[in-house]
């Protein structure tokens, strides 16, 4: 268990749609799910897909408390979230910046859903069914669509708001 290599932007893994987990409660799945844990806190990510460090299944991490990243975010609880499925509620969307560990250096304003329903299960497959808005709704929407082969790039509709953050946000770097 340790922090694994995330894959960049150009890996054709990143652009496949990821299988469901078939079993639950396995040894495998909480290695992985340590991996993707260790992965995500060494590169100061608030979320990740198991296709980042290379594993094609449906499971994504979020959460924290505070984020140096997304210094104006409110906190998303800590979450493992396997074979989701959203619903997108009302037509509201918002825009916001978002980065990815997977694109580095570069960030983007990307129109997002304001509302959505997620449902899933945890790693003992218990359900999880949420609603909610904002910057949690965003970073679901975000790690979910690694598992559909999407990167926030794709999401874009105004390339003038997409750069390099240092360019962007010097206060962050
Ligand atoms: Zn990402």
């Amino acid at each position: 268990m340790a922090a694994k290599n995330i894959l960049r932007m150009g890996e054709p893994l990143l652009f496949k749609p990821a299988d469901p987990v078939a079993e639950f409660g396995t040894i495998e799945l909480k290695q992985l799910i340590q991996d993707m844990f260790d992965t995500m806190h060494a590169a100061g990510g608030v979320g990740l897909a198991a296709p980042q460090i290379g594993v094609g299944l449906q499971v994504v991490i979020f959460g924290f408390e505070k984020s140096e990243r997304y210094p104006d975010a409110d906190s998303v609880p800590q979450t493992i979230l396997i074979n989701p499925v959203i619903t997108l509620l009302g037509n509201e969307e918002e825009l916001g910046w978002e980065g990815c560990l997977s694109v580095p250096g570069l960030r983007g304003e990307v129109p997002r859903h304001l509302r959505i329903r997620y449902q899933g299960f945890d790693p003992n497959g218990l359900p999880i069914d949420r609603t909610v808005e904002g910057f949690h709704a965003r970073v679901v929407q975000h790690e979910c669509d690694h598992l559909i082969g999407r990167l926030f790039p794709s999401r874009m509709r105004d390339f003038a708001r997409f750069g390099f953050t240092e360019v962007l946000f010097p206060e962050l770097v």
